[in-house]
């Protein structure tokens, strides 16, 4: 079996509603989605960053990836990986085209061999995962009856968990926001806090101090992602477990962060470290760190397939004869904000009950991407063979 070509498709939404950070405001969703075809006819799809890694796929790694066995996916791993170290572009955007194509070969994989992703990765430690909604971002209007009724929405539809945004607003009107949620949801359920890298480590430490007693169960990237030395003086200077990662490429940048012990809880992302294969190297190691792994997810069916696979296979951190969610197990995020790519692109969207979403069973990703969807939501187009 042979790489005969490789596609790009930008896409891009409109979405009904805008939604707020503190980054900025979000009026269209988008992404990078990659098709590798082989020349007997199996397609293996892969997602990862967004317009520049499309360059990166087509003008480096196709014409070292066409005409080879898309089953060496350890090969063909390090030939991108070598072929952007010398320039040290393996961060970025190179990180995000590695996994792009590292996870459409896991797909190739799977569908030529008629087996799923976690059934390749050695098979689940568990049938269903714990996820949270992430949600709970700014809008118009929002203060306090339309922020209170979609935390209550998450609670009615199953969650167990939910995470909300700081860092948008001054720091006193984002602890009344985030009390605001808790006192509605009351203390059963885990809540979570996202900063988005807002803060240098005094305003970290000093909102993390005044959000110290409405139980908050992590402190998702309060500083600059690859500032060690500020993650390591907000975990010391307030209370809540900190969290981070998501933007991390591959095992060298998450190395850092897991050896100096910057993080309580690591977050790598599918489409972002490295793919499927450098995914599990950063789960181990941060497993034998006891450094929980909380999956980040952003992104269309394929990245929340391959996550959901990845997650299932995880080792318990640490072990228990009695395993809970937030506890020794990890906890998947499950995007609940406005999406038509991620409800739309597949066949079928994943669901969540009761807090938990199954595992993909059928090979591959399992799942079916609907081209003419893809189209639609296409604005630009590559390919090379
Ligand atoms: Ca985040």
């Amino acid at each position: 079996m042979k790489i005969e070509n490789i596609e790009t498709f930008i896409i891009e939404s409109p979405i009904d509603e805008p939604f707020g950070w503190s980054m900025g405001w979000t009026n269209r969703r988008g992404g990078l989605v990659t098709k590798i075809t082989t020349d007997d006819g199996i397609v293996g799809w892969g997602e990862g960053g967004g317009h520049p890694s499309a360059s990166v796929i087509h003008d480096y790694f196709s014409h070292a990836l066409i005409g080879e066995d898309p089953r060496n996916i350890n090969k063909l791993w390090h030939k991108m990986f070598y072929m952007l170290h010398n320039n040290n572009a393996t961060g970025g955007f190179g990180g995000d085209a590695i996994s792009n194509i590292d996870i459409a070969l896991w797909d190739i994989a799977g569908k030529a061999s008629g087996r799923s992703i976690s059934e390749l990765l050695g098979g689940s430690v568990r049938d269903k995962v714990s996820v949270y909604a992430t949600g709970l971002y700014y809008r118009e209007d929002e203060f306090p009856t339309k922020l209170i009724a979609e935390a209550e929405s998450y609670v009615e539809a199953g969650y167990k968990g939910m995470k909300t945004k700081v860092g948008g607003l001054s720091v006193p009107d984002d602890v009344k926001r985030v009390k605001a949620i808790r006192d509605a949801i009351g203390d059963d359920i885990y809540l979570m806090v996202d900063a988005n890298k807002a803060y240098n480590a005094y305003t970290a430490i000093d909102i993390g101090n005044r959000l110290a007693d409405l139980n908050i169960h992590w402190f998702e990237e309060p500083v600059l992602a690859n500032d060690v030395e500020a993650y390591l003086e907000v975990k010391a200077g307030q209370p809540i477990p900190v969290a981070g990662g998501e933007v991390l490429r591959g095992r060298f940048e998450n190395r850092d962060v897991l050896a100096r012990r910057a993080l309580d809880i690591i977050q790598p992302d599918v489409n972002l470290v490295g793919g499927i294969s450098e995914f599990r190297n950063i789960a181990t190691m941060a497993n034998a760190m006891g450094i929980q792994v909380n999956p980040h997810l952003w992104g269309s069916p394929i990245m929340i397939s391959a996550t959901i696979s990845l997650t299932s296979t995880l080792a318990p951190c640490p072990y228990s004869h009695t395993p809970r969610p937030y506890e020794q197990e990890p906890v998947m995020e499950f995007d609940q904000t406005p999406n038509p790519i991620r409800n739309e692109l597949a066949s079928e969207a994943f669901e969540q009950r009761g807090g938990f979403v199954e595992v993909p069973k059928g090979p591959g990703l399992g799942i079916e991407i609907d081209e003419s969807v893809l189209k639609r939501f296409c604005v630009r187009h590559c390919t090379s063979k």
